[in-house]
C-alpha cells in the first residue's frame, strides 16, 4: 500500500475543496485513514464530517465507498462534490437510478475514474451490486451517520447491521465511521458491530457554547411561543412537535396570528414538502414547524431558535436538533416545552412494540425528562450524557445558570443513597431506590425482604423529590452509575467506593417541579369570551351605534358590518389598531381592513377619555375550532371539490358540511363556493336570495330568511347564498 505520510494535506485541501484551514481536528483524522487504520470519528453536526472521508478519497488509489442512510443526503453530497470535482469522480447508487444511468455509474467506476461510490445501506445489501463492488480497488469504506447501526441511537436502521458481513464479502478493506450521536453506549456498538475495536478514536467537544438552553413547564404554550416569536421578530427558527396533527395545528395559529410559517412533515405530498423547505431556506416564511423528519441535511446557518412543543424522544434526539439553531456560531435559543403528559403519551405510543424496544424507548425519554427536571446545568448534564466532562462552574448560557434555584449541603443525603444502593447489592433502579428510602411497603419490596433493611424508611421526612434530585447529582458526579443495557440498574464507582470512605461536601439543587399546567391537547388561547372579563357596557353600545350608521353609511345591513361577539369582544380587548382588531372573534384580515377602521378609531378616542388601561396580556388568537375537518374542506373548496364528494370523503351530511363551512365563514375568512352555488342554483334564484339579504335582511338570520323568502326556495339554497353573501361583503 502506498505511504502518504509526508505528503502536504493544505495543498489538496485548497486545491478541492478551496479552504485554507482544518477544522478542527479534521487533519489527524485524514492522516489516520491515509495511513489505512480504521478510524472512528465522533463529531458534532456541522463539525466537517465529509471532508473526512472525501478528502482522502480524493488522494488514494481505488474508490472509497460511502454507506450513508438518506436518499435525499447522498445526491446533496454528490453534487456538492461535483461542484468542486470534475463529473463522474463521485457517484451514488441507490433505487432511485434507472438502468441507464446505473450503467453510467459502473463504467465510470470501473474505468477508476469514480474516487466515490455513495451506496445506500440497501442497495449495499443487493447481490448484483456485492458482485460488482468485488471487482474494484477500493480504498476505504466510510460509514456515515454510524449511529444508525445502534439501537441505543436515535435513528436505528436495521440494514445497517448487515454492513459488516456485506464488507466482508466485497473484501477488506479500512474502515472509517462517522458520527454526532456521542453517547459511551452508542459509541461500543458501532465499534463492536463494525469489528473496528482497536479503530483510531477521535472525539470532539460536543459543547455548542452559543446556544442556550431553557425548559419551560407547558403552560400556555401557545401563548408562550407567540410572544417569544414576537419578541424575536424577523428570525428565523424552527418549532418541533410530536406528531403531525400537532404540527398543522401550530402552523395554523401562528399564521392567524400574523406570523410567517409553514409545517413541514413526512405526511405532505413531496412537493409541498419541498416547497415549504425552500420556503424556510430562502425567508419568505420566519418559522417552519416541523415533526423531526425536518433538518436532516439541512444546512442554514442563522437558524435562531429551535423550539420543542413537546419533551424529545432522547436527549441525542434533542441535541441533534437544537443543533440546528446557531450553526454560524451566533445566536441560537433552544427552548422546551415540558409536562408530564408528553411523556405518558410516548409512553401510550409504545405499548404493543416488543418489549426490548419499549425497554429501550423507555430509558431515553426517562433521560430526556431527567434532562428537563433537572436543576443542574444544561450544558453540563447534556455533556455528561455523552461522555463529556464539562468543568466551568456556571456556562451563564441557560436556564438553570441563569436562574439558580436554592442549593443545600448534601453530603449526607449522598451517603444514604449511596448506602441504600449497596443495601440491594446493586441490583435495583432509581424509583426503587427512593421506595427504600421513603419506606413504601409494596410486595416486590416485601418479597426481597428489603422492608427489613436497617436503611428501609430511612428517608421517610424528605421527598421523593428531594431523593431524586439527589441520586441525579450523584449520577452526574459520577459517584454511581446506570447500567442502560441493564435497564438502569444502579451500582457504585470506583469513586462512589471512595466516596463512602472518604466523603466531601457537595452542593445539590432540588429538581424543578413540571407537575403543574400541561395544556398539550388544546391549543389553548385566552379569546376574551372564555374568560369571566366583563365588557364595557358603555363602549358596546357606542360601538353598536357606531355598525349602524357604517352600515347605513355603506347601504349595507348591520350583521354584515360586525357581529355581536366581535363587538363584545371588542368592548373588553379595546383594540386600537387595526392588527389588534384582528384578534377579536369572527374579524378576519379582510373585514378589519374593510370596516375596522371607524371602530380602533372610536375605541382610541374612548380609551383615551376614560383612561383605560387596556389589558396588557396578549390575546393570542384561535384558529376556528380548528378540526381536521375544516382544514380539509378550506382546502377542497380550494380545489373546487363537489360538495358530495366533500360530504362522502369526511362521512358527513351536506347539511353538517353548511354548518362548518358556515363557522368558517363567520370567524372571518372568506370562501368562495360559486362554482358549487352555479352548479345547484340558477342564476335568477340566486340573484333573489342574494338581494334579500343584501337589501331587505335585517338580522341576517336563516330564521329571518326562511319567514321571509318563503317556500319558493329550500334551506339548502338560501344557505349557500347566505354563506356567499357574508364571504363577499361580509369578510
Ligand atoms: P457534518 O457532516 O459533520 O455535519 P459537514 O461535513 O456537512 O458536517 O460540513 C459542515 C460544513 O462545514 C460544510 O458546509 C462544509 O463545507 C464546511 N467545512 C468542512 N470542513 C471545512 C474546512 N476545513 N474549512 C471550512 N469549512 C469547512
Ligand atoms: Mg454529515
Amino acid at each position: 500500500m502506498k505511504n502518504y505520510a509526508d505528503i502536504s494535506l493544505t495543498e489538496y485541501l485548497k486545491k478541492y475543496f478551496g479552504f485554507s484551514y482544518f477544522k478542527g481536528n479534521q487533519e489527524v483524522i485524514i492522516r489516520s485513514v491515509l495511513s489505512g487504520h480504521d478510524t472512528f470519528v465522533l463529531m458534532p453536526t456541522g463539525g466537517g464530517k465529509s471532508l473526512c472521508y472525501q478528502l482522502p478519497a480524493l488522494i488514494m488509489e481505488g474508490t472509497a465507498i460511502v454507506i450513508s442512510p438518506l436518499i435525499a443526503l447522498m445526491k446533496n453530497q454528490v453534487d456538492a462534490m461535483r461542484g468542486f470535482t470534475e463529473e463522474g469522480v463521485a457517484h451514488f447508487l441507490n433505487s432511485t437510478l434507472n438502468k441507464a444511468q446505473i450503467t453510467r455509474v459502473r463504467e465510470d467506476v470501473v474505468r477508476g475514474h469514480t474516487k466515490m461510490l455513495y451506496v445506500a445501506p440497501e442497495s449495499l445489501t443487493k447481490e448484483e451490486n456485492i458482485q460488482f463492488l468485488k471487482q474494484l480497488k477500493i480504498s476505504f469504506y466510510a460509514v456515515d451517520e454510524a449511529h444508525c447501526i445502534s439501537e441505543w441511537g436515535h435513528d436505528f436502521r436495521p440494514e445497517y447491521r448487515r454492513i459488516r458481513s456485506i464488507i466482508t464479502q466485497i473484501g477488506a478493506s479500512p474502515i472509517i465511521a462517522l458520527t454526532a450521536t456521542a453517547t459511551p453506549k452508542v459509541q461500543h456498538d458501532i465499534q463492536k458491530n463494525l469489528d473496528m475495536l482497536a479503530a483510531n478514536v477521535f472525539k470532539s467537544s460536543f459543547n455548542r457554547s452559543n446556544l442556550y438552553y431553557e425548559v419551560r413547564p407547558k403552560i400556555n404554550t401557545m401563548k408562550e411561543i407567540i410572544k417569544f416569536i414576537r419578541a424575536n421578530e424577523g428570525k428565523s427558527g424552527i418549532i418541533y412537535c410530536l406528531s403531525r396533527r400537532k404540527v398543522e395545528e401550530v402552523a395554523e395559529v401562528l399564521k392567524v396570528n400574523g406570523i410567517k410559517s409553514l409545517a413541514y412533515h413526512a405526511g405532505m405530498d413531496a412537493i409541498t414538502r419541498s416547497n415549504n423547505q425552500d420556503s424556510f431556506l430562502m425567508e419568505d416564511v420566519d418559522v417552519i414547524v416541523a415533526t423531526i423528519a425536518f433538518g436532516m441535511g439541512i444546512d442554514k446557518p442563522d437558524v435562531r431558535f429551535v423550539i420543542h412543543y413537546n419533551i424529545p424522544k432522547s436527549l441525542e434526539g434533542y441535541y441533534q436538533e437544537t443543533g440546528r439553531a446557531g450553526r454560524d456560531g451566533g445566536e441560537g435559543q433552544c427552548i422546551m416545552f415540558y409536562g408530564y403528559k408528553d411523556i405518558q403519551k410516548l409512553e401510550k405510543f409504545m405499548q404493543g412494540k416488543p418489549i426490548a424496544e419499549q425497554e429501550i424507548t423507555k430509558q431515553l425519554l426517562m433521560e430526556a425528562s431527567a434532562f428537563a427536571e433537572s436543576s443542574i446545568c444544561r450544558r453540563k448534564f447534556l455533556l455528561h450524557y455523552f461522555g463529556e466532562e464539562y468543568t466551568t462552574e456556571n456556562c451563564e448560557n441557560c436556564d438553570n445558570c441563569l436562574n439558580p434555584k436554592i442549593q443545600f449541603e448534601g453530603e449526607e443525603y449522598i451517603k444514604t443513597v449511596l448506602e441504600a444502593i449497596l443495601a440491594v447489592k446493586e441490583k435495583f433502579k432509581i424509583d426503587y431506590i427512593i421506595q427504600i428510602l421513603m419506606g413504601v411497603s409494596n410486595s416486590a419490596i416485601r418479597s426481597y425482604e428489603h422492608d427489613e433493611l436497617e436503611i428501609f424508611g430511612e428517608g421517610a421526612d424528605e421527598s421523593p423529590r428531594l431523593w431524586n434530585s439527589v441520586i441525579r447529582k450523584a449520577l452526574v458526579e459520577e459517584l454511581i452509575d446506570k447500567e442502560i443495557e441493564n435497564y438502569g440498574l444502579l451500582h457504585l464507582t470506583e469513586k462512589g467506593r471512595q466516596y463512602l470512605e472518604n466523603p466531601y461536601k457537595i452542593m445539590i439543587t432540588m429538581d424543578r417541579t413540571y407537575e403543574d399546567g400541561d395544556d398539550d391537547d388544546s391549543v389553548q388561547v385566552n379569546s376574551a369570551k372564555n374568560g369571566e372579563i366583563a365588557c364595557d357596557e358603555e363602549l358596546l353600545s357606542m360601538l353598536k351605534q357606531e355598525c349602524k350608521s357604517v352600515a347605513k353609511k355603506l347601504n349595507l345591513p348591520p350583521f354584515v358590518i360586525f357581529q355581536d361577539p366581535s363587538l363584545e369582544d371588542m368592548a373588553i380587548l379595546y383594540p386600537i389598531t387595526i392588527d389588534e382588531l384582528k384578534n377579536c372573534q369572527g374579524v378576519g384580515e379582510g373585514k378589519a381592513k374593510k370596516y375596522g377602521k371607524p371602530f380602533v378609531e372610536l375605541i382610541k378616542a374612548y380609551v383615551d377619555e376614560k383612561e383605560i388601561v387596556r389589558p396588557q396580556d396578549m390575546i393570542v388568537k384561535s384558529v376556528v375550532n380548528k378540526s381536521s375537518n375544516k382544514v380539509f374542506i378550506i382546502q377542497s373548496i380550494d380545489k373546487r371539490i363537489d360538495f358530495a364528494d366533500i360530504c362522502q370523503a369526511r362521512d358527513i351530511d351536506m347539511m353538517s358540511l353548511l354548518d362548518e363551512i358556515e363557522s368558517i365563514v363567520n370567524s372571518g375568512s372568506k370562501l368562495n363556493i360559486d362554482y358549487y352555488i352555479n352548479e345547484v342554483l340558477d342564476e335568477e334564484k340566486r340573484d333573489d336570495i342574494f338581494d334579500f339579504f343584501r337589501n331587505e335582511a335585517e338580522l341576517g338570520t336563516m330564521d329571518e330568511a326562511m319567514e321571509a323568502l318563503g317556500d319558493d326556495y329550500e334551506e339548502e339554497e338560501i344557505r349557500l347564498v347566505r354563506i356567499k353573501f357574508m364571504s363577499e361583503i361580509a369578510n
